[in-house]
């Protein structure tokens, strides 16, 4: 199986390219007669197919859950309003940074919105079952137990603009440092980031900058204490 660290547009003629972009003839997600795209209907078929154990009978379907299946669900979050630093860092379970030794909690952080800034999204897994999870344009998609989360930070949300051509920040990592994009005003890469993908400057102290939304991935550790 192929993982691309692109990001692409899950368009009809993706959709209809999928054996060949995935190098399988399995993959068969639309009506041949109609062209329509086989997908999931119901909050069921949300259940069913958008869980770590995708029932067999979602093959080849593009899981859909809309937001009313979600409309009740509330989910707390306790960030420390000042940051405290770990002697050592905690690496997440998942993802680029995990698992280390010192395991840190599943979600990275919250955007400005109030949405949580999720694991990485379980693509092997996903592929694995010949399903496709689609974000929104704001790297985002719905599950039961999580709600509306986000897997990529694509610029699209609330942001805070700094004075001094630094990147933006888009929200609060779980241990209350900031998170800010992963590129500079002028569109450069920070190269001294640590593991976390953290580092520290004067204005900001320690602050961590998001990975490319391809990478289906912000993050890769906490370096301060995080509430359970
Ligand atoms: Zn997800
Ligand atoms: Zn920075």
């Amino acid at each position: 199986m192929v993982i691309r660290s692109n990001v692409f547009d899950v368009d009809g003629a993706f959709i209809k390219n999928l054996a060949t972009f995935y190098n399988d003839p399995t993959w068969q997600m639309y009506n041949t007669s109609t062209g329509a795209i086989t997908r999931t209907l119901t909050q069921a078929d949300c259940a069913a197919a958008a869980n770590p154990n995708v029932g067999a009978a979602y093959k080849n379907y593009c899981v859909e859950c809309l937001p009313s299946y979600v409309s009740t669900l509330s989910n707390t979050f306790y960030i420390p309003i000042t940051p405290v630093k770990a002697s050592t860092s905690f690496t997440f379970a998942t993802g680029p940074g995990g698992p280390g030794s010192a395991a840190g909690p599943s979600s990275r952080g919250i955007a400005f919105d109030g949405v949580v800034f999720d694991a990485p999204a379980p693509v092997s897994v996903i592929l694995a079952a010949y399903t496709i999870a689609p974000f929104d344009d704001y790297g985002a998609h719905i599950n039961l137990a999580a709600g509306y989360h986000y897997h990529a930070a694509t610029g699209l949300t609330k942001k805070v603009t700094q004075t001094d051509g630094h990147a933006a920040m888009i929200g609060y990592a779980m241990d209350g440092y900031g998170i800010y994009e992963r590129l500079s005003v002028a569109g450069t890469e920070y190269t001294d980031l640590d593991a976390n993908r953290g580092h520290y400057d004067a204005t900001r102290g320690y602050h961590y900058h998001v990975d490319k939304a391809g990478n289906n991935n912000f993050i890769n550790g906490l370096a301060g204490a995080y509430a359970n």
